[in-house]
């Protein structure tokens, strides 16, 4: 079992997309080790995205993340970083394969309704951010 960390974003909750998305991970075999849902203060949502602090697109991205509620996941599945990226689809929701969440749900290559860890380290870093050791561990 591998544990991965998603993010509900801020148009998907805005849309009522956030039930089918959740049941779209569960459809998929993702149990929810974790979950809450909050609203990103600009250095939460900066910090998360510090690795994009130099592309031209990282304030838009920050203030979109800090616009509306956003829930918060730890989930886990066998396989869990891959699988989780293999359902949320291409960035860019115009080439994301059919049945995928972005495909599905997203408005935009910005406004794309989900994050998901994009490898196991990164996922081990993401959970440790938003999920104290006890969250992660106690179900
Ligand atoms: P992801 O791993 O598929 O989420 O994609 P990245 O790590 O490359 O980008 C992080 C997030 O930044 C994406 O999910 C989008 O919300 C946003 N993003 C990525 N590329 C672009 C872009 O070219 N323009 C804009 N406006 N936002 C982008």
């Amino acid at each position: 079992m591998q544990k991965t960390f998603s993010i509900i974003k801020p148009d998907a909750v805005a849309s009522g997309r956030a039930g089918q998305i959740l049941a779209h991970l569960e459809g998929a075999g993702f149990r929810i080790v974790a979950m809450r849902m909050t609203r990103l203060s600009q250095s939460v949502a900066g910090g998360f995205y510090a690795v994009h602090k130099e592309r031209p697109f990282y304030n838009s991205l920050v203030t979109f993340m800090m616009e509306g509620p956003v829930v918060l996941l730890a989930l886990e599945r066998e396989d869990a970083v891959k699988t989780l990226r293999e359902v949320m689809g291409a960035t860019n929701p115009a080439n994301a394969a059919d049945g995928t969440i972005r495909k599905l749900f997203a408005e935009s290559i910005e406004r794309n309704a989900i994050h998901g860890s994009d490898a196991p380290e990164t996922a081990a870093q993401e959970l440790a951010y938003f999920f104290t050791s006890v969250e992660l561990n106690q179900l």
